[in-house]
């Protein structure tokens, strides 16, 4: 894994910060040595994560992709990395990201562009693009990062490895930079549906340090992977699978939606029964989701005033020297969504746009439960195309905020009750014409609490 960590990633930049060598061989050592003692070592010894840099580290940089926390040094790691490196998991490094997870692309970073490892010249997909290019060119077994609309399953889907979004509460948020908190989620990457499985194992469970943080108890994420039946089918007999119609309609790529029919087909043949189900209000999340997350946002990142973190420009008084810092901080899009969600949130103007957008996420969470009661999942695109080129979106916001229809619309089922609604997203073919050969990912999800659906669990 190093040496193709190193041979990748001049192309690739999969990385903000990459460990020394010597520690990753020393931790590796360490885990030898406990297995020759016959000493229990953890879920993942030995195993070489990649973590997203908007996830604290306590010996690491953790910029969150922004210039406003350039050289910042977390005095702590972030509670699903602790429960990483509790269970013998070794950190590779900390993976590239849009500016705050503002982004599909990874474009947004201010430091560098990740290449998506399929095709060079295609991006990465985003905000997490360099945990799922990390993954996808085999620099590291698994990778964490963040979803709070799409940003783990849209880049899985762009660079074809699994995705996987739990259920909002289900991993603490603590140590996680926050984008807007009602909706962010820490989520896992994998080659494997086993992998991210175990990932998410590892780091799930109540913590006291997240008040939203979910007390259920965490079912065995990885008894579907133990070796002795590792290769058994799994009876699929009985499943009900919704396809949602609303996103095989136009401005989605035909080969996206061939490729989603095949999959459903290939579901009824395991024996499960599909049927195409309704949801009414599914491109409504695209509107409400970015009129909610930019207000949240504008409210956490008042925190970034050139005093408590990062860098601080020369002042002669308080006011310029917040203004000063933020103004060089901040890059573009990050200070278009401070406007909007400071322009949604001011007064004259709450009633038409964030009330909205809440009546709208009402709306949307009725929808999802009312086609859960029917079925046990529901399948989409996790995108409306493969892979697009580096620069094609990067001038035209409006353009790539509507590539995230098929994942914002689910995080606004997180509501009073924060339950929100898991998804995982998995290959299923490939493009054509002139994205020909870039991956496809189907996205399938679950109702809350239930990233095993229960009848395999039982
Ligand atoms: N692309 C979406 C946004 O920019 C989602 C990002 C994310 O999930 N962090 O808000």
């Amino acid at each position: 894994y190093l040496t193709r960590l190193r041979a990748a990633e001049p192309r690739v930049r999969s990385f903000l910060h990459v460990t020394e060598e010597e520690n990753v061989f020393r931790a590796a050592e360490e885990v030898d040595r406990k297995i020759e003692r016959n000493e229990e070592v953890g879920l993942l010894a030995g195993v070489l994560v990649g973590v997203k840099d908007n996830i604290c580290t306590a010996d690491m940089p953790s910029t969150a992709g922004s210039r406003v926390l350039e050289g910042y040094k977390p005095p702590f790691d972030a509670t699903a990395v602790r429960k990483v490196r509790e269970l013998g998991g070794i950190l590779v490094g900390k993976t590239n990201l849009d500016e705050f997870g503002m982004g599909s692309t990874t474009e947004g970073s201010a430091f560098q562009v990740t290449a998506n490892p399929w095709d060079e010249s295609c991006v990465p997909g985003g905000s997490s693009g360099g945990s799922a290019a990390a993954v996808s060119a085999r620099q590291c077994v698994v990778s964490l990062g963040s979803d709070t609309g799409g940003s783990v399953r849209q880049p899985a889907s762009f660079c074809g490895v699994v995705g996987l979004k739990p259920t909002y509460g289900r991993v603490s948020r603590y140590g996680l930079v926050a984008y807007a908190s009602s909706l962010d989620v820490i989520g896992c990457f994998g080659t494997s549906v086993a992998d991210a499985g175990v990932l998410l194992h590892a780091i799930s469970g109540h913590d006291t340090f997240d008040a939203t943080s979910s007390k259920r108890e965490v079912p065995d994420f990885t008894s579907l992977f133990t070796s002795s039946n590792n290769l058994k089918p799994r009876p699929l007999q009985g499943l009900r699978v919704g396809i949602i119609r609303e996103t095989l309609e136009d401005g989605v790529d035909a080969a996206v939606i061939s490729s989603i029919r095949a999959a459903a087909s290939h579901l009824e043949d395991l024996g499960c029964s599909v049927t195409e189900v309704s949801l009414p209000s599914f491109s409504l999340g695209l509107p409400a989701y970015y009129v909610l997350a930019s207000s949240e946002s504008s409210s956490n990142l008042s925190r970034y005033d050139g005093v408590r973190y990062g860098q601080q420009v020369a002042a002669d008084e308080l006011t310029s020297l917040y203004g000063g810092s933020r103004a060089r901080g901040f890059g573009a899009e990050v200070k278009r969504r401070i406007l909007m969600g400071t322009y949604a949130l001011s007064a004259g103007y709450y009633d038409a746009y964030y009330k909205r957008a809440q009546q709208v996420r009402t709306l949307v969470k009725k929808s999802f439960k009312a086609a859960l009661d029917e079925n046990d999942i529901l399948i989409s695109p996790a995108a409306p195309s493969a892979a697009y080129k580096i620069g094609e979106k990067k001038n035209d916001p409006l353009a790539m905020y509507a590539g995230d229809i098929m994942t914002v619309s689910i995080h606004l089922s997180v509501n009073v009750n924060l339950a929100g609604l898991p998804a995982l997203v998995l290959p299923c073919g490939f493009a054509e014409g002139g994205r020909a050969g870039l991956p496809i990912g189907l996205q399938m999800i679950g109702p809350a609490f239930d990233e095993v659906w229960n009848k395999f669990s039982a």
